[in-house]
């Protein structure tokens, strides 16, 4: 489970999380619609422990341990794991040299080369990717459907019990979003205790996904949770009138 309680969030001086809450249980897919720049990536890149975004208050709590000032290698071991927005380009560090070393570093064990071949090679089968991607340097001149396809590698071959997607979807053209989402799917029901939070602006992502509870963030917070349909609704008729919501309705 993860928790998060009475989060304020600053990022250069201007405060873009306020009194932030959320619980996801073990096995639980929760989504976060809401406008652009309310904080939606900001959120996740806090969850992930990135130093560059500064909690005033509040606290995280993870498998009932309190991250809130944990190292980003810490988290990661403890199973977190964030599929970025735009992921980045590393220039001369191998994706597979990367990932073979995330892995031992995580599972804090000799990987075999012979035991991690095997895996990658059936993990770029089965997100139908051109394998050579796996020598070249990490994202270095990936399409946007590519380096979303390569974050998904790193979540297979990493195993997180807590997922972030962010913007999945973006620079995903609608057969790479199907076999992305497929091995997503594949994935939890591999590990059906695997909490998933997905931040999108649309709900395209949700037709294959399917989450257990939709949150609108406005404004700092969670204004109003509910279910798929609310997605939809949220889709067609835009986030103007629910940051009016009365504190009872808001979540918690
Ligand atoms: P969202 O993902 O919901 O579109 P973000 O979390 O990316 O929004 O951004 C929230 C706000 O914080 C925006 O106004 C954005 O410009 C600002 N912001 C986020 N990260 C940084 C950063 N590293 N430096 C300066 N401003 C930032
Ligand atoms: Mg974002």
């Amino acid at each position: 489970m993860l928790k998060i309680k009475d989060l304020c969030v600053k990022v250069k001086e201007k405060e873009i999380l306020k009194n932030f809450n959320i619980e996801i249980p073990d096995g639980e897919i929760h989504v976060i619609m809401g406008p652009n720049g309310v904080g939606k990536s900001t959120l996740s890149k806090v969850i992930m422990g990135d130093p560059n975004y500064k909690i005033t208050k509040g606290s995280i709590y993870y498998k009932d341990k309190d991250i809130t000032s944990m190292e980003v290698d810490e988290r990661a071991k403890m199973g977190i794991f964030m599929a970025m927005q735009n992921p980045i380009a590393i220039e001369g560090i191998k994706n597979s040299e990367f990932l073979k070393t995330a892995l031992s570093t995580i599972e804090d064990r000799n990987v075999s080369i012979f035991e991690f071949i095997k895996m990658m090679d059936k993990s770029t089968k089965e997100l139908e990717m051109d394998s050579n991607m796996l020598h070249r340097s990490i994202n270095k001149g990936f399409s946007g459907g590519e380096k979303k396809k390569n974050e998904i590698l790193q979540m297979k071959i990493l195993k997180p019990s807590f997922l972030i997607l962010d913007e999945l979807d973006s620079g995903l053209d609608v057969d790479s979003l199907k076999v992305v989402c497929d091995n997503i799917n594949d994935y939890l029901k591999e590990y059906p205790k695997t909490s998933v939070l997905i931040i999108t602006h649309y709900s395209r992502i949700l037709e294959y996904i399917k989450p257990d509870y939709v949150h609108a963030f406005i404004d700092g917070r969670i204004v109003k949770t509910s279910d798929l349909d609310f997605a939809y609704e949220i889709e067609k008729n835009g986030y103007a009138g629910l940051n009016v919501l009365s504190e009872k309705d808001s979540y918690e």
